[in-house]
């Protein structure tokens, strides 16, 4: 059996563990396998133990991969979780299911207006910078609920949810300390919007406290894939 599998099944224990430790039904949190910078044979190893939900984090790396699987004709669905610059959103529009990480208007609207009209909607959800000064994306607390309002008037994007990327803590109340004021955030947007269903919080290193805290879909790349090696990127 190989690793890869073995991983993944280690992932979904430890995601059923942490759902029933807090009385969650663990259908309720997806899993989203972070494949950037590891090669189309780690992907395939994934695919090939019944996988299909795959995130990536830089465009051109991730269209190859696209098209890649795309001629293999099995249906994967790929999410960009990466930082968008403006410049570059007609390759995601064109290519990707979902976008987790719109943060301001103009990367919303030029993704919808280069959403091919022969795809359904691209899926989005909204990026909150939760750790202040610290980090340079994802919308502020306060702006979110405008950006929601001019998403909802997008006709090619369909607002699922939200995202996070906390600062990495070792301790686990930390971490929920983190992931509160967005599922708080989250659960009061819900109230008012049928499709909002996706609150995307939650890697390797914080996944128990994610999935306490009400995460529906957790991004784990090490855990399934192992360490990155970046030595040969810019
Ligand atoms: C790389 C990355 C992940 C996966 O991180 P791991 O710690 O390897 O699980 C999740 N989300 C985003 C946005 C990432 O960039």
């Amino acid at each position: 059996m190989c690793s890869i599998k073995q991983n993944l099944e280690q992932v979904t224990r430890q995601i059923d563990s942490a759902a029933q430790k807090c009385g969650r039904d663990a259908s309720g949190v997806q899993l989203l396998a972070v494949s950037k910078t590891k090669p189309i044979d780690a992907i395939a190893d994934a695919v090939a133990a019944g996988h299909r939900q795959f995130g990536e984090n830089y465009v051109q790396e991730g269209v190859e991969k696209i098209l890649h699987f795309r001629e293999q004709s099995t249906p994967l669905e790929w999410h960009f979780i990466g930082p968008i610059q403006s410049n570059k959103t007609r390759p995601v529009a064109e290519h990707f299911d979902w976008v987790h990480s719109v943060d301001r208007s103009k990367v919303a609207r030029r993704l919808s207006e280069q959403r091919p009209n022969d795809m359904p909607p691209l899926q989005v959800l909204i990026q909150i910078n939760t750790s202040g000064e610290s980090s340079k994306s994802g919308t502020q607390f306060e702006d979110v609920k405008a950006l929601a309002d001019e998403i909802d008037q997008l006709p090619n994007l369909e607002l699922r949810g939200l995202m996070c990327i906390p600062q990495p803590e070792d301790d686990h109340d930390s971490q929920l300390a983190a992931f509160a004021p967005l599922s708080q955030l989250f659960e009061e947007m819900k109230a008012s919007r049928p499709r909002f269903d996706t609150l995307s919080m939650g890697m390797s290193g914080d996944m128990d406290a994610a999935i306490a805290s009400g995460s529906t879909m957790v991004r784990i790349g090490t855990a399934i894939f192992g360490a990155r090696d970046y030595t040969n990127r810019q």
